[in-house]
């Protein structure tokens, strides 16, 4: 379906939790109160919103978070996903921590591709940025999704005085390995506002100086806004989320659900029609989905922040014409109400007050 603009909206963002294991500086630090389970979507009802979505003319979905791989049964979410009629791509934002682990069961669950987020090669630059040692788990991620066949994207977010001397050796993950590498601006929202990102022009430049010869790329990798550019001699193209610096808003075709059920419109504003309203206006129908956190170490705790998923009869629930119904006419209004760009460079133009996995990312 077409928004005002004349831009076909047919990919939407689903976030399946704000949890995550690890605490990156501009996007969750440490010391963030975390919502109770109950006010989070369960997978059934993100399977409704989906169907739903599917009749508004949006086939492809990206699962993320916070760290959508801690949320247990992700991978069973991924399969569902696969199988509802209509869907015709589903892939997954991770910080690679447990992707050795998850890797296989998404090929096989059907997964048409994994971004894997990693902003430093450097061990200690890592633990900086992130606040944990954890840079050996998301290399051995990325071997075993190359290994079980996913295709690899690499988001890459740098830092004025942080990581933005590091982002050679990034890019030549592109050079021997399939692998796209892609560079995002950091945006003014959450902590990002307080944080000096990266101008993607200039990194352009600095990489055409160092590999003469890097040209634009114009075939079709994914569904974003990002510009793409060979360089002779590598496997992977390198790609360029310019949020601040190129404006990419006249192409957007997506939607963002956040994990508690809000419809966004646009990553910039807070406006977002409210699903879980009409999800649960029948209080009593739906079950709360119970959280276990096991009583480790904090560290340990949050790797295993396992989320249970509702019992699997309830996926074979029959279908609730009227709430689909109810579903389809408020996502059609999201579609509608999708303004014409971001404001992301003007003072007073980011309305949004949620941090980034609160939203989804
Ligand atoms: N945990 C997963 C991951 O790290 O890929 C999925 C969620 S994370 C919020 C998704 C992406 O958002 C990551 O690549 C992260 O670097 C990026 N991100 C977070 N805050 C950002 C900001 N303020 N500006 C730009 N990108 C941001
Ligand atoms: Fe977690 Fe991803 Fe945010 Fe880092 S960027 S804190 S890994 S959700």
């Amino acid at each position: 379906m077409k928004d005002r603009y004349g831009r076909e909206i047919d990919y939407m963002r689903i976030s399946i939790t704000e949890r995550c294991n690890l605490r990156c500086r501009y996007c969750m630090p440490k010391g963030i109160t975390l919502v109770p389970m109950k006010d989070i979507l369960t997978y059934e009802e993100i399977l409704e919103i989906v169907r739903a979505a599917v009749s508004c003319g949006i086939t492809k979905f990206k699962v993320t978070g916070g760290e959508p791989l801690v949320r247990k049964d992700c991978v069973f979410l991924v399969r569902n996903l696969k199988a509802v009629p209509g869907v015709e791509q589903v892939t997954l934002t991770t910080n690679g921590i447990l992707l050795a682990e998850y890797a296989e069961p998404l090929a096989e669950a059907g997964i048409d591709g994994v971004n894997i987020s990693l902003d430093t090669l450097s061990p200690e630059m890592f633990r900086e940025i992130s606040g944990f040692d954890e840079l050996p788990r998301v290399l051995e991620g990325i071997d075993a999704a190359l290994k079980a066949g996913l295709r690899v994207k690499i988001n890459t977010v740098l830092q004025k005085g942080m990581n933005d001397t590091g982002w050679t050796d990034i890019l030549l993950l592109a050079q021997d390995k399939p692998i796209d590498v892609r560079f995002i601006e950091m945006m003014p929202i959450g902590f990002g506002r307080m944080m000096e990102g990266y101008n993607n022009d200039q990194l352009i430049r600095e990489i055409k100086m160092k590999y003469p010869g890097t040209k634009r790329d114009l075939a079709v990798h994914g569904n974003g806004p990002a510009v793409y550019y060979s360089i002779p001699g590598f496997k992977g193209s390198v790609g360029f989320i310019s949020a601040i610096h190129e404006k990419f808003c006249d192409s957007c075709s997506r939607l963002r659900l956040t994990c508690q059920g809000k419809l966004k419109f646009c990553l910039c504003y807070e406006d977002a029609v409210d699903l879980m309203c009409i999800l649960r206006q029948d209080k009593n129908e739906w079950q709360e989905t119970p959280f276990q956190r096991p009583p480790q170490e904090q560290h340990e705790a949050q790797h295993q922040e396992q989320i249970q998923a509702p019992p699997r009869e309830q996926f074979q629930r029959p279908p609730q014409p009227q709430l689909q119904t109810q579903l389809r006419n408020a996502i059609r209004e999201a579609i509608l109400r999708k303004p014409k760009a971001h404001r992301f460079s003007e003072a007073d133009g980011v309305t949004e007050q949620k941090i980034m996995t609160q939203i989804g990312g």
